[in-house]
């Protein structure tokens, strides 16, 4: 029988997660990338002449450094990612965090807890960040804050993706007209720091949901918000990416640009 072969357009996270999941489903794999490097968006890009003393350059990273507890496919893929002999192959690279940090311009950053509290300690901080005036943000607008973040929680399925889908979520928690402080937080620099995009351009659902997953994850005794690579993301986790799929018999080409796609 012939097997059937796939052609894979783009070598992001996407592409090579397509890729890995067909060739061990025993379909014959081709990848076709752009660049002269695998990752797309989530790889290390060097910066060029930051290495001295033989050193290589230092790796900058674009970006991808959030691993949150929530996520699942992800880690599901880098469990099967083999790396020095190690049980959980490159997943054991993951290193889970303790604290995060909200930086503010000009302003103490507000430091949380990054796991359901397992100490005194954690627990002080929790309850200083829920109760204290360190946000900045009123008792009022907590509390409307928090009624909307019950809507979501009580909103079914069709709701979510009906009605909430197409409402951005600057105006769903109303952030306009109400105090820096709330919009910093709660608006636009959540939106920013979770998704990456603008809260008047994302969609209620995506950061909604986002934000909800977040919160469970620290709600639950033994959660853990997020967790970072031990090292660059290339070194122990790209890297040894394509190598794995390249073994599975996977044809990646590089610096290859997909210019159109005939149909017959
Ligand atoms: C600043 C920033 C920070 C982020 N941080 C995080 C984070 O911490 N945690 C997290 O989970 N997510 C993070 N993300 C999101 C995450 O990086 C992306 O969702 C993910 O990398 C997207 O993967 P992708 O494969 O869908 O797309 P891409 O990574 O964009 O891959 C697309 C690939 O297609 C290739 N390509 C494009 N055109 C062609 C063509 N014509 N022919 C051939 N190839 C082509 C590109 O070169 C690229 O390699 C971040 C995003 C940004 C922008």
């Amino acid at each position: 029988m012939n097997t059937p072969m796939v052609m894979v357009l783009g070598g992001g996270v996407g592409g090579m997660t397509a890729a890995h999941e067909l060739a061990e489903r025993g379909f014959r794999v081709r990848v076709y990338e752009l660049r002269d490097v695998p990752g797309g968006k989530a790889r290390s890009i060097s910066v060029k002449g930051s290495g001295v003393g033989g050193r290589a350059d230092l790796p900058g990273e674009h970006g991808f450094r959030f691993f949150p507890g929530f996520y699942r496919h992800l880690p599901d893929t880098m469990r099967r990612i083999p790396y020095r002999g190690q049980p959980g192959g490159v997943f054991d690279n993951l290193v889970p965090t303790t604290r995060a940090a909200f930086v503010r311009e000009g302003q103490l950053p507000i430091v949380m807890p990054d796991v359901f509290p397992r100490s005194v300690r954690d627990a002080v901080q929790s309850l200083v960040l829920a109760f204290g005036d360190r946000t900045g943000i009123s008792w009022t607008d907590m509390v409307y804050f928090a009624s909307r973040i019950a809507l979501l929680l009580s909103s079914c399925e069709e709701r979510r993706f009906d009605e909430w889908e197409n409402v951005d979520w600057w105006d769903f928690v109303a952030a306009g007209g109400r105090p820096l402080a709330y919009q910093s937080l709660l608006a636009d620099g959540m939106t920013r720091r979770t998704v990456g995009v603008r809260a008047d351009q994302a969609s209620t659902r995506t950061v909604g949901y986002v934000f909800i997953a977040l919160l469970q994850s620290v709600l639950v005794p033994g959660g853990q918000l997020d967790r970072v690579l031990n090292g660059p993301s290339n070194a122990v986790w790209i890297s040894p990416w394509l190598d794995h799929l390249r073994q599975l018999g996977i044809d990646y080409h590089m610096s290859a640009t997909v210019s159109d796609i005939r149909c017959q």
